[in-house]
């Protein structure tokens, strides 16, 4: 992707990834910034337009930067779950993300200090294995060309062998390094659903051709059903989307599944709203249950257990993890 405009935090100039970063975003505009949240965090944003052509933010992340699994993500059993955000926000355009409704800007902020990050895994290692959803908040495969931040945290994986790595993505790559404590985990969507509500986003198949190249290649793959999108159809849509999975890709040699509907906070909702106007996903009438806006509860429980349905043809019930549903 082409930026046209490159912020640069003062913090954030001497870093060796700024440098590298630079020279790869070629002739757009460089602005030098006090502070990342002097451009970020301005009011009144318009992050739809934004979205279109975001520009690039380089800067330090101070404080906190690995946090506490939230309760609308899945913890898939492990019990020392965090996730980490070296970056915020994405080059693709799902219209149900939850970052339209988590940040103020569409803008593209890459924190350059990734030496602080590996700190702070190693100060938690010394309590005991540590699990990282390291591509929370982000894609950070689709943007490793630019951050190779993705390869930053599989070396660190490898550096750590407690440290159990979790890259989320939808993106397409043609290779992935085999590390045994890496997971990588496709999210992935029937055509009807990724046509609709997936922007610049490589397509179904594609995503299926790159994580069956990954499980060849013999790394730990995770596929993420999730979010299942309600659709008039979506039995139809989701039963035939099962078995075109299971033709394309081997299950018995998935790490696991995932499985949840459409699930977001109650604020991020309503600020989702306020920036959305025509957006169908943005204006479902959803139930507020614990502070999360999800499907009525009938319907999201059919929903899930239909899919749970499907998958435990091809792979063993215990493989299959459903967002705070227990199987019946
Ligand atoms: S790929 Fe994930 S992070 Fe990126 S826009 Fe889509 S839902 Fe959001």
């Amino acid at each position: 992707m082409r930026f046209s405009h490159v912020y640069v935090e003062e913090k954030a100039r001497n870093y060796p990834l700024t440098d590298e970063i630079l020279k790869k975003t070629g002739d757009a505009v460089v602005i030098p910034v006090e502070h990342y949240k002097d451009i970020f965090d301005r009011p009144r944003q318009d992050r739809q337009a934004q979205k279109k052509a975001p520009a690039l933010i380089l800067a330090v992340r101070e404080g906190s930067r690995i946090f506490r699994g939230a309760p609308v993500c899945q913890s898939f059993g492990q019990r020392n779950f965090y996730y980490s955000s070296s970056v915020m926000n994405c080059l693709f355009d799902c219209e149900y993300c939850y970052l339209k409704g988590m940040y103020p800007s569409s803008n593209i902020v890459v924190f350059v200090n990734f030496e602080d990050y590996e700190n702070d895994v190693s100060k938690l290692l010394a309590e005991g294995p540590l699990y990282v959803c390291a591509s929370y908040d982000t894609d950070l495969i689709a943007l490793n060309g630019l951050t190779g931040l993705a390869d930053r945290w599989t070396e660190l994986a490898q550096k750590h062998k407690d440290l159990l790595v979790e890259l989320r993505t939808k993106a397409a790559p043609k290779q992935l390094k085999n590390v045994p404590n890496v997971i990588y985990a496709f999210t992935v969507s029937p055509d009807e659903i990724a046509t609709r509500y997936e922007k610049n986003v490589p397509s179904a198949d594609d995503r299926l051709d790159a994580a069956a190249r990954a499980v060849d290649a013999g790394c730990n793959v995770r596929l993420c059903f999730d979010p299942m999108i309600l659709t008039d159809n979506w039995r139809d849509v989701y039963g035939k989307f099962a078995d075109h999975v299971a033709s394309k890709i081997d299950f018995a040699r998935l790490t696991d599944v995932s499985v949840g509907c459409f699930r977001i906070s109650k604020e991020y909702l309503s600020s989702m709203r306020k920036s959305m106007r025509n957006s169908e996903i943005a204006w479902y009438p959803y139930v507020i249950r614990n502070g999360v806006a999800q499907y009525e509860e009938d319907t999201d429980r059919q929903m899930q257990e239909f899919m749970r349905g499907l998958l435990a043809r091809h792979i063993a019930e215990e493989k299959i993890f459903t967002w705070n549903r227990k199987p019946r």
